[in-house]
């Protein structure tokens, strides 16, 4: 008789390209068989009849115990990963950010003191480049090499901002050793002219953070971007795309056929500029860049997710309690920048995209778990449902009723920026390598139990 040490059995299995009802069969943390019927089999049996399997989803930005503003977001590796897996993540890949005059080496050892150990879930790190000098650029075919292949750069941010000659000397060096190159981009002299001006005439509140940012300072970095990777005939990944004006010059670039990548967030989609106008301080809990934007850019952006402009749903969970948010009660630019979002991205996708009519099944797969896995070199070990695959699974009750509060959740935050949101379909049980770590939204896995992933070459899709 065959013998496994689970079996999911009468699942509806959800992939990128499939949906078919059957039976998963794992053995040491792998999928080995998928079947319409392991009828007879032995082995820890879960019944999920009339619930969707799909693929551990995958967030490809997030940052875990970081520090900003004088600050360290408020989950770290444990308590940020044990909601990801409550939520049905089952991947992360956090940014680790090179403090100045430190070498690459330097940054992935600080970033693994942090993650190894820690993690309750599999992880990957990418690496943000602040300070480029020739001992960084022969660093980077090794580093690529160990499993880091992919980059970050900021085009704003005092401290971490660089200049466009980093840019590019990044996009050709880390080409050449085949990785990837990510910006986030907005252009930093505009937000600065806007800052001063704000401050000086005494418009201290949260709001003024966003209006000091507007779109097309985001546009018009994301352009420069696309050109500089152009000229460098690099690849390119836009973190957190917020509107119009990004995505229309992903888009075109696209059109052309240039390798031009893309993806956008929960917040952007769901949340608006008018959140910064809530009373009080409240409006601090929204301050995030780029900011949040004005509601006309919601179609955009899901169009941009139907029409492939766009290929990735992540987080950029980076989580401060209010109390953190209030170093900025007297200056907006004082404002820790982050929202949570990392438990909540599966339900609300599926709920908004799927439930509602905007993508298909398998396009919320694509989304949330298949894309990340190509784009950033960890297909088809994760990303999807296939014999070989590491059994990062989750189980999901599409009829699964709840409003949100920050209450139930297990972020490490005391809010939620969708509080009150009511939600039909939610993650039920969550396998990472085979094991079940959340159940009903506990974490109920091992502290620490989760890997780090060599992540190979990245693929344009
Ligand atoms: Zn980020």
């Amino acid at each position: 008789m065959e013998s496994y040490d689970t079996i999911i059995k009468n699942g509806i299995i959800v992939t990128e390209g499939d949906t078919v009802k059957g039976d998963i069969g794992i053995k040491k943390g792998k999928i080995v068989t998928i079947s319409e019927s392991l009828q007879g089999a032995e082995g820890k049996i879960i019944d999920a009849s009339g619930k969707y399997i799909f693929p551990g989803g995958i967030d490809p930005h997030t940052h875990m115990d970081m520090p900003f503003c004088g600050t360290f977001s408020s989950d770290d590796f444990i308590t940020g990963t044990k909601a990801a897996a409550c939520g049905g993540t089952t991947t992360i890949v956090d940014f680790a950010i090179q403090p100045k005059g430190k070498t690459l080496k330097d940054t992935v050892k600080i970033w693994r003191e942090k993650s190894d150990k820690k993690s309750c879930i599999d992880y990957g790190i990418h690496i943000v480049i602040t300070d480029m000098n020739d001992t960084i650029m022969r660093e980077i075919p090794d580093i690529i090499k160990e499993g880091y292949s992919s980059f970050k750069l900021f085009m704003t941010y005092d401290g971490m901002k660089v200049d466009d000659d980093t840019l590019m000397k990044t996009l050709m060096h880390v080409t050449r050793s085949g990785g990837l190159t990510c910006v986030h981009a907005e252009n930093y002299y505009v937000i600065d002219y806007y800052t001063k001006k704000f401050l000086k005439e005494g418009k201290i509140e949260p709001k003024y953070h966003a209006i000091s940012r507007p779109e097309l300072c985001e546009g018009e970095a994301v352009g420069r971007a696309i050109k500089l990777a152009q000229i460098c005939k690099a690849p390119l990944y836009i973190v957190h795309n917020t509107c119009e004006a990004s995505t229309s010059e992903i888009a075109r670039a696209r059109e052309r056929g240039y390798p031009v990548m893309g993806e956008t967030c929960p917040q952007y989609l769901f949340l608006s500029n008018e959140n910064y106008e809530e009373p009080g301080f409240n409006g601090s809990k929204y301050v995030m860049s780029p900011p949040l934007r004005n509601r006309e850019n919601w179609p955009v952006l899901w169009k941009g997710l139907q029409n492939n402009t766009l290929q990735v749903v992540s987080t950029d969970h980076c989580p401060f309690f209010i109390k953190q948010k209030e170093m900025g009660l007297d200056d907006f630019t004082k404002i820790p920048n982050g929202v949570p979002g990392v438990e909540l991205r599966m339900c609300l996708m599926y709920n908004y995209g799927v439930r509602e009519g905007r993508i298909s099944l398998q396009r919320f797969v694509e989304l949330t778990s298949t894309n990340a896995a190509k784009i950033f070199g960890m297909y088809p070990q994760k990303g999807t449902i296939a014999v070989g695959c590491d059994a990062d699974i989750v189980i999901f009750d599409p009829n699964k009723e709840l409003t949100i509060t920050h209450k139930n959740l297990n972020e490490n935050v005391d809010y939620t920026p969708y509080e009150g949101f009511k939600i039909k379909g939610y993650p039920i049980i969550t396998l990472s390598q085979g094991e079940i770590v959340a159940k009903y939204g506990k974490f109920i896995g091992k502290e620490g139990a989760g890997k780090f992933i060599k992540r190979g070459k990245p693929k344009i899709i």
